[in-house]
């Protein structure tokens, strides 16, 4: 038997995951993701602090000449011969396709089709874009919509800048627009002077379609998106810190860099310049399904991230002492934000503090037939909740809310 089969017969349908960190040369720290302090800058100065870890990933990190062999890609982690075996998760879907993921999604994309993450820095990021499929296309990648959620237990402060720039205020005009790009190599180019930050909720999150400016805040995120890494840093001057003008034409086809049509043409204007972005983005958590049916059998569910096709993401509590039985009609990844018990025959816990390279019971992958028949949770504390957050891939069948 291939080590995917006996590592998904011996989680009964479940594989358990290792922690995926991934640094940003960028970026600082915001040092909430529960990494030992020692370990932030393990890799080096030139590798910059880590950032970043990542849930569910079958998608490489790019991240320049001095990326790490599998950097990004998330490793199965099980007990071969009484000692732990590791290898990437995307080998087993590779291998096992429908069987981990689900038909429904294995044939039509080939692959599992998105990752989540969180982010984590301690300052804001610039003003940028991701391209939507039809300009993605022309660099060999996918379009990339994305949504954040802020989950509390990693936001106990909100970092430097805990407000984010979302879209073009209603009014601007497009020269306007084009000006501040034109200017991205002279300095400041004050583009965010024609946009609106709103303050971020710990508890809440927002929707980022593709074509959409958006300058993220500080806040440690949950950030389920597309399996793609196009993105265009359209503000040149952020934290006090100059971006480099190679990521304004990151994304930019070879034969059109220099033209900044092409850079508008990535912009969604009309989805940019609506005025009720707080309606239309912005996500306040809804239950599953009626809260005080929950609550009697011994849990609440509710929808996070609820507003893409591409993706969703639900927030599971288990009260404590309780016993539940929660069915997903799709595979899903998840991972551990509070408290420990049993979820099928694994142990779940939520380390504190974790050196990197160390191994967890805070993170895996339930497939679509162990999702569908149910999967067991039992909470044996007598005050804490388990509080889990699972990422699911396109088309969700369960997700049924109106837009
Ligand atoms: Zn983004």
């Amino acid at each position: 038997m291939s080590l995917a089969n006996n590592a998904l017969e011996q989680g009964k349908g479940i594989l358990r995951l290792t922690p995926t960190w991934v640094p940003r040369s960028f970026c600082v720290p915001g040092r909430r993701i529960k990494l030992h302090p020692d370990d932030y800058y393990i890799l080096g100065g030139e590798r910059g602090g880590i950032d970043e870890r990542w849930f569910s990933s079958t998608t490489p990190a790019q991240n320049g000449p001095l990326t790490g062999k599998h950097e990004g890609l998330s490793h199965v982690v099980f007990q071969d011969g009484g000692k732990d075996a590791l290898f990437l998760l995307r080998d087993a879907i590779d291998e096992l396709k429908g069987e981990i993921i689900g038909n429904r999604i294995w044939d039509e994309y080939q692959s599992w089709p998105m990752y989540s993450k969180f982010f984590d820095n301690m300052g804001p990021l610039p003003h940028h874009i991701h391209h939507n499929d039809e300009h993605a296309a022309k660099i060999g990648q996918k379009g990339k919509p994305e949504a954040y959620y802020f989950p509390p237990q990693v936001n106990n402060h909100g970092g430097d800048f805990p407000y984010t720039f979302f879209g073009i205020a209603p009014g601007t005009t497009k020269d306007q627009i084009r000006e501040c790009l034109m200017n991205f190599s002279k300095g400041d180019n004050k583009i965010t002077n024609y946009s609106q930050a709103f303050r971020l909720e710990p508890g809440t999150g927002w929707d980022v379609p593709p074509g959409m400016l958006h300058a993220p805040g500080s806040l440690c995120t949950y950030e389920p998106q597309k399996a793609s890494d196009v993105f265009a840093m359209y503000q040149s001057l952020v934290n006090e810190a100059i971006i480099p003008e190679e990521l304004l034409w990151n994304g930019t086809p070879e034969d059109r860099k220099g033209d900044y049509d092409q850079l508008m043409e990535v912009i969604d204007w009309e989805l940019n310049v609506n005025p009720n972005l707080l309606e239309t983005r912005f996500m306040r958590p809804i239950p599953v399904k009626d809260p005080g049916e929950m609550e009697a059998e011994g849990y609440v569910e509710k929808w996070i991230c609820y507003r893409s096709d591409a993706f969703s993401a639900k927030e599971l509590t288990v009260l404590p002492g309780a016993t539940v039985t929660i069915r997903d009609s799709a595979a899903y990844g998840m991972i551990m934000m509070q408290g420990h018990g049993k979820m099928g025959v694994w142990d779940i816990e939520t380390p504190f503090l974790i050196r990197y390279g160390q191994l967890t019971h805070d993170e895996f992958f339930v497939s679509e037939k162990a999702a569908q028949e149910g999967v067991q949770i039992v909470n044996p504390s007598k005050t804490d909740p388990i509080v889990m957050l699972k990422h699911f891939g396109p088309g969700n069948p369960d997700l049924t809310i109106e837009q």
